[in-house]
């Protein structure tokens, strides 16, 4: 199995100079891969860099000054972006009311399928960037402490600040592609490296963990040994409210200074969010450790309704923080040798981890207590945690799909 991430190094310069270089050769890239855009967008949208290249690269190479590998990096720059608005343009495809109703009354829908034939203008290339290729455009020297990068004018050598680097010079992880991107007053060097690491075995596992994620508590863990933890988020919760206050109070004030002002603090809440969910999927890895299953609800119909979260904007933010944890714990649970799975969400909440009992009405949501009629009782998170760790045993023992399903009452 291949393990793949993107590490991002900020550069240091010792020659203002250098930093005049790579904006050269940013731009240029960019207005590169506009003008390789508007060809796209005029061209029935060709999202083949080879016959990109064979039409274009002569043009391109002498109206941009690019070297040759730059030059063709700048057709699967474009490729790549066209097929990620395609796959989003899908995703989004629209829906009709048709005006029609089916046997049972209920409207009927037409979809339209969206395609890159929806799009008004070629995609834009804004911010000044330019992919580089190991070897050609960009190496590291000197021991792994210095980079060396290909600009318009040769190379430039440059120190960089990325905590834990040396982990990645071990000799068993691969270097890629690399990204040059202005952020602020920085430049960065995004790397995507690759590893080769042993598919975890279903035979030989030590723990399942069921994990329930939520907002009063970030999330609650049962384990095979009937062991449960609680990772409070009263912290998260008290924090998300001051920020909550102080983008309000901005809001209000709605000047151009108050407006960057609230785009520094969402970067900021960005920021200290990946924060916890860092420090708490690092826990979690680290407490169980390898051959270990993280059972996680799948994302799909979560709903937060329970937990009074009323705003559309404060749901996109918590599954977002969501989505990230179970980002950061599966990256890190296969670096030691451990699995992260999905399971359905359907009844985890409302079934008796005891005797299976499926019933809204047994979960106390103002006491956060799950009470059933065969006497079992216990705190509603927990009980949640407990059903998840079910499905991840079952899915131990060979259910590739395990989900709990609502029993036709007969009595
Ligand atoms: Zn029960």
């Amino acid at each position: 199995m291949e393990l793949n991430l993107t590490i991002k190094a900020r550069l240091k310069f010792s020659d203002p100079k250098d930093a005049l270089a790579f904006q050269e050769v940013c731009e240029q890239y960019r207005q590169a891969c506009n003008y390789v855009s508007d060809y796209v967008f005029n061209h029935d949208f060709e999202l083949n860099s080879v016959k990109l290249n064979e039409v274009l690269y002569h043009d391109v190479r002498q109206r941009f000054h690019l070297k040759s590998q730059l030059t063709q990096s700048t057709f699967r720059t474009v490729t790549a972006r066209y097929k990620t608005v395609q796959t989003q343009l899908c995703r989004n495809s629209n829906k009709y009311d048709s005006g029609k109703k089916d046997g049972d009354g209920k409207p009927v829908y037409i979809t339209v399928q969206k395609d890159l034939n929806w799009l008004w203008h070629p995609i834009q290339f804004s911010q000044p960037q330019a992919d580089l290729v190991r070897n050609r455009d960009w190496s590291i020297v000197d021991n792994g402490k210095t980079f060396s990068i290909n600009t318009l004018k040769g190379r430039v050598k440059c120190g960089f600040f990325l905590k834990g680097f040396e982990e990645y010079l071990d000799g068993t992880w691969a270097f890629g592609l690399a990204k040059l991107v202005k952020s602020g007053k920085h430049w960065f060097l995004h790397i995507s490296v690759k590893k080769e690491i042993a598919e975890m075995e279903l035979t030989d596992i030590k723990h399942v963990v069921g994990i329930d994620r939520g907002l009063r508590q970030l999330v609650t863990t049962y384990d095979e040994k009937d062991q449960t933890a609680f990772y409070n988020g009263n912290a998260v919760l008290k924090k998300r409210g001051h920020y909550k206050e102080l983008r309000r109070s901005l809001q209000a004030r709605n000047t151009r200074n108050s407006k960057r002002r609230i785009r520094k603090m969402e970067s900021r809440e960005n920021r200290w969010m990946a924060d916890v969910n860092h420090c708490l999927s690092k826990t979690l890895v680290s407490l169980y450790g390898s051959d270990t299953v993280f059972v996680l609800e799948d994302l799909i119909g979560v709903r937060f309704a329970t937990e009074q979260v009323a705003k559309a904007q404060r749901y996109e933010q918590v599954s977002w923080a969501f989505f990230q944890f179970g980002q950061m714990l599966t990256y890190k649970a296969k670096k030691v040798g451990s699995m992260v799975v999905e399971v359905s969400a359907a009844y985890t909440s409302q079934r008796c981890p005891k005797c299976g009992t499926i019933k809204k009405s047994n979960r106390d949501k103002h006491h956060h207590e799950y009470h059933c009629p065969c006497g079992y009782r216990s705190n509603d998170d927990r009980v949640g945690a407990m059903n998840i760790q079910q499905l991840g045993t079952q899915y131990v023992s060979g259910v590739a799909h395990p989900k709990f399903e609502k029993q036709q009452a007969n009595s």
